[in-house]
């Protein structure tokens, strides 16, 4: 029997195109695709969502934040919820539309729900740096962002995962560049490739990462070099450099992950939304019966959650998995019937 490969698409907008462009499909025998914790909303543990839910429900609050959150259930509820209710919530495109909110609304207090990785937290940054220009006294920012190789890092650590490459995410990396995942090949002994998002692209990333595998070369290789350089993009990150730090984050179903969220920089704590609403989000556990913290360590697929597509749909999700267009149960849900066998 031919040996198979098992390769983990880090970034959630690979898992969906997979499916999307029937690229499942055309995929040999000997490749196994796993998906990773690259959905940002998937790996929101559930206090961060209950820290948002309870600030939107304070009057005079408004929580900003993009449209796959609203939907992410806490144990309180979701900012859906709150919302229909008639709290305090804008759904928006950009963070500059916080920063415009809480300049036109002076008597609220604007909050913004920062989400995502090293690919959309710049634009938190000039956010936040527009804020500070402007002076504005009623703009606030909870930080749910972080950084995508330390979770890699720990992912990789456990002695059950058994990976054989990583197809490593595009946007993340046209910020970081390539050279913060070479511990991948030096200290793992894997291959990975940093793949772009079209179809050719991604069955490009994906046969490297299959050559590499096959003759046991662990490398780091970039596939999208239209978009991505070894050493990033210099203007992204020095904007990071400024604006936040590098703490420790929990990861729902990673746990605690050293060094992997991304908190104000001391120079911007007073835009801090929990010294403001002196809330600080305590760890709480997962939905019972929800599988999204084995899936997002690549050791489970979501048809093998009970609860897929019976109470977890993505009308009615319960876990976070299921929200976000990104998230690996979405996914499953909406292409299942044309996956491979
Ligand atoms: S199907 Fe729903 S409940 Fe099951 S793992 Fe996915 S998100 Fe969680």
């Amino acid at each position: 029997m031919a040996r198979v490969y098992r390769f983990m698409e880090v970034c959630g907008t690979h898992t969906v195109n997979f499916f999307r462009f029937g690229l499942r499909k055309l995929l040999p025998p000997e490749v196994e695709l796993v998906s990773g914790p690259g959905c940002p909303v998937c790996v929101m543990p559930p206090e961060e969502v209950d820290f948002l839910v309870e600030v939107a429900r304070k009057p005079g609050v408004v929580v900003c934040a993009f449209g796959d959150l609203l939907k992410v259930p806490g144990s309180k509820g979701s900012l859906r919820e709150v919302r229909a209710q008639g709290g305090g919530v804008r759904l928006i495109y950009s963070p500059m539309e916080a920063v415009h909110l809480a300049a036109s609304e002076p008597e609220k207090k604007i909050v913004l729900a920062g989400v995502g990785f090293e690919t959309t937290a710049p634009a938190h940054a000039v956010a936040l740096l527009e804020a500070r220009k402007r002076r504005l006294r009623n703009f606030f920012f909870f930080s749910a962002l972080r950084i995508m190789p330390p979770p890699l890092r720990a992912l990789l650590s456990d002695p059950e995962l058994a990976l054989d490459g990583l197809l490593l995410p595009g946007h993340v990396s046209a910020v970081i560049g390539s050279r913060p995942y070479t511990f991948i090949a030096e200290e793992f002994g894997l291959p990975g490739v940093i793949t772009g998002f079209e179809p050719r692209d991604m069955l490009e990333g994906l046969a490297r990462l299959l050559e590499l595998a096959r003759s046991g070369r662990p490398t780091i290789e970039i596939q999208y070099r239209r978009v991505v350089t070894p050493e990033g993009n210099p203007w992204g990150k020095r904007l990071l450099k400024e604006v936040f730090r590098p703490v420790d984050g929990r990861w729902r179903g990673l746990g605690l992950i050293p060094g992997s969220k991304l908190a104000l920089a001391p120079d911007f704590e007073e835009f801090s939304a929990e010294k403001t609403f002196s809330l600080e989000p305590k760890p709480l556990p997962e939905p019972p019966g929800c599988a999204c913290g084995k899936i997002l360590r690549g050791q489970k697929r979501p048809p093998e959650c009970p609860l897929f597509g019976k109470r977890c749909t993505p009308e009615t999700p319960y876990g976070p998995c299921m929200v976000s267009s990104e998230g690996a149960c979405a996914a499953y849900f909406r292409f299942a019937e044309s996956e491979n066998p």
